[in-house]
Order: C-alpha cells, then structure tokens, then sequence
C-alpha cells in the first residue's frame, strides 16, 4: 500500500519564466498561451521549474525546501495515475480492465465518479478511447469517422466503473473502456504538494502546474496576486487575489486543431463524442481544493455557462472567476 496523500473532502465539500512568473495554461506540447500572472513584489522567493506531467511546473515559496518537497509529490503521484507511465496503476488498468489500486488511486476514480453523477455525465474520465480516436493522447490530430465514434461512444460512461470499496478494486463493465485523468489529476497533485508543505511546516507557497496553481498560505502577509489573461493571448482581464485556493483553467486553446477551417479542441462532450460545442472559449474557477477547481472547470466547458454555473454553485467556496464565450463553437 503506498503511503500517500488522500484528502477525505467529499465532491460537496477542483512556462516558462522565472522572473514574472508567468504561467502557462496547456501542456507545453500543445499551443502556448498565458493563462495567469504573478504580479507585485517577487523578493525573497525561491524559485524553481521541472517539467513533470507532461508540463512546466513552478514554484515559488520564501522556504527554499518547497520547490523540492512539491516535485517529489508530482513524481509520486504521476507513477501511479498517468496514461502515459506502462507502469502506472491507471495504464494497468486501461490495459486489463480490472486491477486492485492503492487507496489513492481508487480516491481520485471515485471522485471523477462523482463528478460525472454531478455533472449530469458532462465530466466524464471514460472518454479515453475517445481521445485516443480523435489524436489527443499522441497529439497526432484527426477527424474521426462517425462510425468510429459511435463505437468509441460505446465504451464511455461512469457507470460502468465498477468501485469495491472493500478491497479497492476497480473493473470496468465493457472491455475496452480507459480513463483518462487529465482533467483532475493536476488538480489533486496540487491539493497533496500543498498538504505535503504544510506537514513540512511550509506556510507560503505558490505551484503553478501547467497553469493550474495552487496558492498557499499568504506572500508577505498578503493574498497571492494573480492576472488572468485574456484567453485568445490579449492584455489581462482580470486580477484575482488567492488565499489557500486553487485556479484552474479550461480553454478551447490549449491542445487543438484545425481542420478545413474549423477548431476540435481536447475536451470531448461524453454524449456526442464530438469536441465539446457550448460556447466556452475559456472557464477559469476558483476553489478551496485544486481537484474541485480542475475538474469543475472542464465540467463548466462541456455544460456551457448557464447549466456550468448552475454546477457550480453546489460546490461551496467555489467561484466561476472568469468565462469567455463565443458563439461559433468551430470558430477559430
Ligand atoms: P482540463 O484541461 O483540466 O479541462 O482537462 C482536459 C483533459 O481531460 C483532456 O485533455 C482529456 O485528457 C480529458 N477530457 C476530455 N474531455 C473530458 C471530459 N468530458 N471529462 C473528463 N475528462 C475529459
Ligand atoms: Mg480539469
């Protein structure tokens, strides 16, 4: 049994730079664009990056332990959910259908269980194959035919994650099906490292994970001061003060194609298997806990601003910071 981080909260209860901190929102193999910003007084922080999870990570705290301790963690828990580790306990699973998981993983699986119950199926991890059709896993972008959709669309769905609570094991219903974590295991990474700090006695911190961050404690007795920035890359939109609190972003920009003049960006609509269609450009929420942060903001992109913010709003302490919409889903 790994000896880990699981935060028992229940779903009610989500690149470069060095000097600025600037923070980037997207896998550093997709487009790049700045999400958010660190801005006033950077003195007395001890800075550090890595490129762990298939993207830049940062962090910045006045204790020079921090970086470290929150690089460990992201390793840690990388081997266990990654798609993209042979070993890892989730590409285990995809592989052979059933497997007894740590503790942890089983946490992190039965949270996304939730999170598809709450969403109404919006926000749902079994969308695997469907990444995988549409080129998303090996960023070798195609159109999919409808039929191979209606067959991928067959091994989606939440309900046919069979969770054990006793013994921790975890099967799927039809052979074939693979979860796909990319949408909240940024988020729970962040709420272990800021635990691990906080063990260590670490009081102040900020991680930037890909453009997800979580703030910890205050910076020089103030709140941490963030900027988010437009999301299509223009000027700033507005600033945010974060205070033991995480901020996640989902945008239409950040792993996507085009194809005869149309968008497909990475978050799939579990019900049509098709690119998610609700207007969203880009959702930025903030929440006490990174894995509500990370996984309401891809929930919120897929239901749209209307039905997004309904979901929301059974989240305490969360908040829908910032939306941009566009009418023209397939615009460009
Ligand atoms: P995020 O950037 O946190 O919004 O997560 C997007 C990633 O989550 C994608 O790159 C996919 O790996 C995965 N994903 C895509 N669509 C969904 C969905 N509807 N529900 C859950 N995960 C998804
Ligand atoms: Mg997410």
């Amino acid at each position: 049994m790994i000896p880990g981080c699981i935060l028992r909260n229940t779903i009610y209860e989500r690149r470069y730079t060095i000097s600025s901190f600037v923070v980037r929102r997207s896998s550093f193999v997709g487009c790049f664009l700045f999400a958010v910003l660190l801005y006033g007084c950077q003195c007395q922080l001890h800075k550090d990056n890595r490129v762990l999870m298939g993207t830049f990570v940062e962090v910045a705290s006045a204790d020079k332990r921090a970086p470290e301790i929150v690089f460990a963690e992201i390793r840690r828990i990388e081997a266990l959910l990654s798609k993209y580790k042979p070993e890892s306990e989730i590409s285990r699973l995809n592989k052979t259908g059933k497997i007894q998981a740590s503790p942890e993983t089983f946490y992190v699986i039965k949270k996304a269980k939730e999170f598809w119950q709450a969403s109404g199926g919006a926000f749902d991890i079994t969308v695997g194959p469907l990444v995988d059709l549409w080129g998303f896993t090996e960023k070798k972008y195609r159109l999919p035919d409808k039929e191979s959709i209606a067959a991928a669309l067959k091994l989606v769905g939440s309900d046919k994650i069979i969770l054990n609570e006793e013994n921790y094991m975890i099967e799927f219903k039809t052979q074939g099906m693979k979860v796909d974590l990319g949408a909240i295991a940024k988020g729970y990474v962040l709420d272990c490292a800021s635990a691990k700090l906080k063990e260590s006695g670490i009081k102040s911190c900020l991680i930037n994970l890909g453009g997800q961050v979580y703030a910890l404690g205050q910076k020089s007795a103030r709140p941490w001061k963030m900027a988010i920035r437009d999301s299509r890359g223009k000027g700033f939109k507005k600033y945010l003060e974060l205070e033991d609190k995480s901020i996640a972003t989902s945008g239409d920009y950040e792993q996507y194609f085009i194809r005869a003049g149309s968008r497909y960006a990475h978050i799939l609509d579990p019900k049509t298997g098709y690119p998610a269609e609700s207007g969203i450009v880009s959702v930025t929420v903030s929440a006490p806990s990174g894995l509500i942060a990370d996984a309401l903001s891809t929930a919120i992109f897929v239901l749209g601003k209307e039905k997004g913010s309904v979901l929301a709003k059974e989240f305490p302490g969360t908040k829908i910071e910032d939306i941009s919409e566009n009418n023209d889903a397939r615009q460009q």
